[in-house]
């Protein structure tokens, strides 16, 4: 993209109404508008991170055998009163009517409706297990939206749900998101540690949140310094092999929320391996047995012919809320560092001097190389400029070019998250980019 055409709209003035650095590092880059409170556009630089976010998450449900559908965000009052959270949801269900006057919704989660859609299909105990998921907007009406994109009214989900025959089953499918979300999160560079939470109001007996350690988190968190070794994960085997002994190494050590924190517990781990911080949830997963197949009236018979009530799951990851904890996690006083696999381009091509044969030749050859994943920027303003928008924007590569270095066919190529630099032939610039 040539920044001279683009929409990326960069602010110099840093926006007073953002508490956190990722609100306002999102607002400066251009990521995002705040169309009303908690509820945003998404523009083009923003929707780039989303996107790929979304991609891994997907990746990653896939491998685990999950199954991608999308329902719909507006859901029937109908369906919720089913399972009796229509009254119990309380304030935060943005309810709606239509022109005949029924009652709807915007969903906040689809628990209701996947368990009814399943109905539909399932009969015997061969349609089992199964996990579906969708990547959906929420709304959610948040009694204090915050922090931007972290907690927003509106707001982008991947929600699974599974089914299984019985208890084992459902452990298991339990056990693969488990180790499908540590995966998830590491392939975007984050260290999201499982812990032991509160299930509110999705019920049930048995659930983790995964957690992202960062100073700006809402959470106040427990855990054991082991748990911050992901060496561990390397190991873990593919979805066929046995995955209890990986979730054991997470399970097996202190890790917990406010809410589930034990004194007791927390003073048996050796103070020295005792870490206590702030944290951002970016996924939480929950095991609770028949509640809604049992209220939605989902049943198959089982291979003896009797009738079973499947055991579900459901495991969320707040999509979009992990763009700024990824920003939390990655920044300096100049602004984003993306790690290379969630930047919106990989690399930024600075021409510091527009018309000048050498620096245009030079960047339109090594912009070529990466075009679509790269910006050229081609626009006319000073050098200063450049190099702040683009520390701000935070690309991993930049390939800055200016009449010297061009007049001897090399260029300056800066890691923006070390800050290295070093001149290169424009070759050998392209290889250490690929690399
Ligand atoms: P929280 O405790 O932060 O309010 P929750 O427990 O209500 O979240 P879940 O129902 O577990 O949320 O939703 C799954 C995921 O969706 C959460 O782990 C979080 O990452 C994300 N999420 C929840 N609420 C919001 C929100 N208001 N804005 C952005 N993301 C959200
Ligand atoms: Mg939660």
């Amino acid at each position: 993209m040539r920044l001279s055409r683009a929409f990326l709209p960069t602010l110099k003035e840093t926006p007073a109404e953002a508490q956190i650095a990722s609100h306002r590092l999102m607002l400066r880059a251009g990521m995002i508008r705040q169309t009303s409170a908690g509820i945003y556009a998404w523009l083009p630089l923003g929707l780039r991170v989303l996107q790929k976010v979304a991609e891994i998450v997907r990746q990653e449900q896939d491998a685990a055998g999950a199954q991608e559908i999308l329902m719909p965000t507006i859901q029937t009052a109908d369906l919720w009163r089913q399972s009796g959270r229509y009254d119990a949801y309380g304030p935060e269900m943005l309810r709606l009517r239509d022109r005949h006057e029924r009652e709807m919704l915007f969903g906040p989660t689809n628990e209701e409706m996947v368990t009814d859609i399943f109905k539909s299909y399932a009969k015997s105990y061969r349609d089992l297990p199964r996990n579906l998921y969708h990547i959906q907007w929420k709304f959610r009406d948040e009694m204090r939206p915050r922090f931007g994109v972290m907690r927003g009214r509106e707001f982008l989900m991947k929600d699974a749900y599974s089914f299984d025959l019985d208890y084992e089953g459902a452990q298991r499918s339990y056990r693969q998101m488990f180790v499908a979300y540590l995966r998830t999160f590491a392939r975007m560079g984050l260290k999201a540690i499982p812990m032991q939470a509160d299930t509110g109001p999705i019920g049930g007996n048995l659930s983790h949140e995964f957690i992202v350690l960062a100073e700006t988190g809402e959470s106040q968190v427990y855990l054991h310094r082991d748990l911050l070794d992901f060496d561990v994960l390397a190991s873990a085997p593919d979805r066929q092999g046995d995955l209890a002994p990986i979730v054991d190494f997470w399970t097996s050590r202190y890790a917990a929320t406010d809410e589930k924190h034990d004194a007791a517990a927390w003073a048996r781990v050796p103070a020295e391996r005792q870490v206590s911080a702030r944290g951002i949830e970016v996924g939480h997963i929950f095991y609770f047995g028949t509640k809604y197949s049992a209220a939605m009236g989902l049943q198959v018979s089982g291979a003896d012919g009797k009738m079973v009530v499947p055991e579900m799951g459901s495991y969320g990851i707040g999509v979009s809320r992990l763009v700024g904890a990824l920003i939390e996690a990655n920044h300096d006083e100049a602004g984003i560092k993306w790690p290379d696999s969630v930047a919106p381009f990989r690399l930024a091509v600075l021409n510091l001097k527009r018309g000048d044969a050498g620096c245009d030749a030079l960047s339109e050859r090594i912009y070529a190389a990466f075009d679509p994943d790269a910006v050229l920027d081609d626009r006319e303003d000073r050098a200063g400029a450049k190099f702040a928008d683009a520390d701000l924007m935070g690309f991993p590569w930049q390939a800055i070019i200016g009449p010297r270095s061009a007049a001897a066919g090399r260029i300056e190529l800066k890691r923006r998250a070390t800050g290295e630099r070093a001149e290169l032939s424009v070759e050998d610039a392209i290889a250490r980019i690929r690399g």
